[in-house]
């Protein structure tokens, strides 16, 4: 099933070569960019150098950092789809006062929309010095009606046969291309084991894990720095030194903790102390460290307590989680406890009432289903049914990873579930466990960010049709 998925991707890669507003109101920035995505601008227009440019696909909302919408594509007089990213700004002199001309996050924007010239000519150009096309559009020509709600992408053309297709066809699709993904982690796990050896392996990719996408950078460069032997043989100052390699222990001023803080902070500098001056080139430096936008819970500096917790207590992970048993896997994780980091967000935050787990039911999911299933598979490497394992002891990897719960959901996937499913009622169905999250993205990945046609020659829906 899982080299039917392959097949169906490669012939994929195959065939890619290829309102008014009432007056009184002034619409916002976000609802014209919700009009503009709508398509109430219309798909053609015409440059402020007089060049022709056609909307083939409007791409998604992008609500990071960067270009407004990302993955579109567009003809410009008539050319080849072009792929990038398109900003929307209220005024054309916005792309230079927002800084986008030296923001490398904009480097890939293929059009500059806006509303408003200003007196003189403002050029918007990337910071590799490229020029980016500019289209003026006019909120007067809108129609009327609005709805103010904003749909993070589009249904695609595949959503019509989908939901004819049996459920069981679905599943079995969604199961192939997450089987796909599966052995593709594994893959760059085993390239990984092959460099730094199995243990090292792991811990560097538990601790990305840790990092959520926020932080995957210096919680990868925390374990280059600090490799989990030398952590296990300073295991006394093990948590000391990745708070102090963290940059999280530069404050010398204990009076900036509350006092319920200061002995756990004091006893950290008392560890780090000695080792500083040595270690002092290997600091992150506080910009490495993404703190808006991350969830308390998910503070850095409890992770890194975590990461601490998990290298203290390698031995016993290690054999919770050596059978390939995602039950005594997550057991273990769930066990994972300390007195300050259970009650606390932050080093400078009051203490919380309530408890907290070092590591959430989330994580914890997200860590089977990213770090342990593909470790375990790649470590099956030289099984020729690598989802079922031969390995003695272990438990057969495929049944166990399909069952697995799936906690959380994100704009990435949310996005692939409304371009394959619309409003087909069994979408939630198919997003329920982690396996079908993973191979929706898959299918996401291979087909509707590979797209430049706005579906029109994507080969995913009459694959689907044909899928037995
Ligand atoms: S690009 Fe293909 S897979 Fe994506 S929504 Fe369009 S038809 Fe479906």
């Amino acid at each position: 099933m899982t080299n039917r998925y392959a097949e169906m991707r490669e012939k994929a890669a195959r065939v890619r070569e290829q309102a008014l507003f009432p007056s009184q109101r002034i619409p916002s920035e976000l609802e014209l960019q919700a009009r503009w995505f709508a398509g109430d601008f219309g798909k053609q227009f015409l440059t402020t150098n007089g060049d022709k440019i056609d909307i083939v696909q409007f791409g998604i909302w992008n609500r990071e950092a960067g270009p407004d919408f990302s993955d579109a594509a567009i003809r410009l007089n008539g050319s080849e789809p072009i792929r990038g990213n398109i900003e929307f700004d209220l005024s054309d002199r916005n792309w230079e006062a927002h800084g986008h001309a030296i923001n490398p996050a904009f480097e890939n924007t293929m059009l500059h929309v806006f509303v408003h010239a200003s007196d003189r000519t403002f050029f918007a150009r990337t910071r590799s010095n490229r020029e980016v096309p500019q289209v003026r559009v006019d909120p007067n020509a809108l129609p009327e009606t609005f709805s103010a709600n904003l749909p993070l992408a589009r249904p695609g053309r595949c959503q019509a046969p989908l939901k004819d297709l049996p459920e069981e066809r679905v599943r079995s699709v969604l199961d192939a291309a997450a089987q796909f993904r599966l052995q593709r982690k594994a893959a760059q796990i085993r390239n990984k084991i092959d460099n730094h050896g199995r243990d090292e392996a792991l811990f560097q990719q538990l601790a990305a894990a840790l990092g959520y996408k926020e932080n995957k950078l210096p919680f990868t460069l925390l374990t280059q720095r600090l490799p989990l032997k030398l952590l296990r043989r300073q295991s006394t100052d093990c948590e000391a030194l990745l708070f102090g390699i963290a940059g999280f222990l530069q404050a010398s001023d204990l009076d900036v903790y509350e006092r319920s803080t200061r002995k756990y902070v004091r006893q950290l500098w008392d560890n780090w102390w000695p080792h500083r001056d040595e270690l002092q080139r290997l600091i992150l430096p506080g910009k490495v460290w993404r703190l808006s936008g991350t969830r308390p819970l998910n503070h850095p500096q409890r992770r890194v307590a975590a990461l601490a917790a998990l290298a203290r207590n390698w031995p016993a992970f290690q054999r919770s989680s050596g059978k390939g048993n995602s039950a005594a896997a997550s057991e273990f994780l769930q066990g994972l406890d300390h007195p300050f980091w259970n009650f606390h967000y932050t080093l400078t935050a009051d203490a919380s009432p309530k408890e907290m787990a070092l590591i959430g039911e989330s994580r914890i999911a997200e860590i089977l289903a990213n770090v342990l299933f593909p470790f375990w598979l790649a470590e099956d490497a030289d099984s020729s049914t690598p989802l079922a394992p031969r390995r003695a002891g272990r438990t057969s990897l495929w049944p166990q990873y399909a069952k697995l719960p799936a906690r959380l959901s994100n704009r990435r996937l949310e996005t692939a579930a409304t371009r394959l499913f619309g409003s087909d009622p069994r979408r939630l169905l198919f997003t329920k466990t982690v396996a079908h999250q993973q191979g929706l993205l898959q299918i996401y990945e291979d087909f509707c960010m590979q797209d430049n046609s706005d579906c029109a020659h994507c080969p995913f829906p009459e694959q689907m049709r044909k899928w037995t």
